[in-house]
């Protein structure tokens, strides 16, 4: 028996699939290539921006044909866009053919859901608003000498673009131990070099619950571990950056000195408009504490141009933020509208060829900068 699985979005969602690979070897499935070899397809969706959501509807859509000519073969779709309940029931109505829809939160029912489907021959559609942390769920990692780690889940942070906290839910921190214990399996295969703990703010581990200690704590105790690693880690906010966790990164080998602080824009002002929490001044007092620790620490960031209200004036305070960080590698994306954000309703949205032009500028900016930097 045979499965394909289709991954869309962040790294969050890789690691999901490697989690959905565990369950379906566990029930005997075996990888392949070819989703027309398959005996079950599963699409691990994104929600992030409408137009991957629009893609995935038509990804999804092109599967009738694959089902017509093999009526056992089973179509699952999970992820993000199956988490927003509403979603979820049009891809159910819609597709008939699709046998699973399941989100993001009861994903760990996967394996049950199949034996369910195949035993029954009944379609499913599970659906749960929120879950605890589940841990135990079998993995079957897939990026090469990189092992991803989950330390929480959620966000609490509803930047005024972003669908991830209506979507995923509050924050959630794994347990310390749990971690601890994952990472030390790893360690003891002996097939991985690095170890990148996930989080869709990392930097905000433990604030749910005082009994795990804070990020900085959970770093300097994972170092502490016996092994031949190296531990990295994403993403960081701003806002979340603490002098400890500076320390941290400086006082221990293990941990590569490098570091995603997505800026976003270098305009306190549409800083504001974000919900981001930090203006111009303090993330650039941040770099600077960072560069006085860890002098060759590597530093990238995520930018998005064209935000609602985005002036020339506050585009040009992104470009000599640029500057003066010299970024060691740049993420800039065009804002685009996702329904269900704040943004998406806020006045002055700002035109596409506008979006474009910055967008080019940006990338061109960033060439500049490598090219002095050699
Ligand atoms: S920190 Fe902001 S951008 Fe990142 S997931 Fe949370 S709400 Fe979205």
């Amino acid at each position: 028996m045979l499965y394909h699985i289709v991954t869309y979005g962040c790294q969050m969602n890789v690691h999901e699939s490697e989690k959905i690979a565990g369950m379906l070897e566990d029930l005997g499935y075996s990888p392949t290539d070819k989703r027309e070899d398959a005996d079950i397809i599963v699409f691990n969706t994104c929600a992030i921006r409408e137009g991957a959501e629009d893609r995935a509807f038509g990804n999804i859509g092109a599967l009738k044909q694959l089902k017509k000519q093999d009526r056992n073969k089973i179509i699952a779709v999970c992820g993000c866009m199956t988490q927003q309940k509403q979603v979820a029931e049009k891809i159910f109505k819609t597709f008939p053919f699709v046998d699973i829809v399941v989100g993001t939160h009861n994903l760990y029912l996967l394996e049950k859901l199949i034996k369910r489907k195949l035993n029954e021959n009944k379609r499913i559609l599970d659906y749960m608003e929120s879950s605890p942390v589940i841990e135990g769920i079998p993995t079957k990692r897939t990026s090469g000498d990189n092992a991803w780690i989950n330390i929480m889940y959620g966000c609490n942070n509803f930047c005024t673009y972003c669908i991830v906290p209506y979507v995923r839910g509050r924050e959630m921190s794994r347990k310390k131990q749990d971690i601890l214990d994952e990472i030390k399996e790893v360690i003891d295969t002996k097939c991985y070099k690095t170890i990148t703990l996930l989080g869709q703010n990392v930097n905000s581990y433990g604030n749910d619950s005082k009994e795990n200690g804070n990020f900085a704590e959970l770093i300097n105790d994972i170092c502490k571990l016996d092994g031949d690693f190296k531990l990295t880690f994403m993403t960081s906010h701003p806002k979340d950056l603490s002098d400890e966790l500076i320390e941290a990164i400086k006082n221990n080998d293990k941990v590569i000195k490098e570091i995603h602080l997505p800026v976003q824009s270098g305009s306190t002002k549409i800083l504001k408009a974000m919900n981001r929490n930090y203006t111009r001044e303090h993330y650039l007092d941040l770099i600077k504490k960072l560069r006085d620790a860890v002098p060759d620490i590597r530093i990238t960031t995520d930018i998005i141009v064209g935000f609602p209200g985005e002036t020339e004036q506050d585009f040009e305070d992104t470009c000599s933020l640029v500057k003066q960080v010299k970024y060691d590698g740049i993420f800039a994306f065009m804002y685009s509208k996702r329904s269900g954000t704040i943004a998406a309703t806020m006045p002055n949205q700002v035109d596409e060829s506008v979006k474009n032009y910055r967008v080019n500028y940006l990338l061109n900016l960033e060439k500049e900068i490598k090219a002095q930097k050699g």
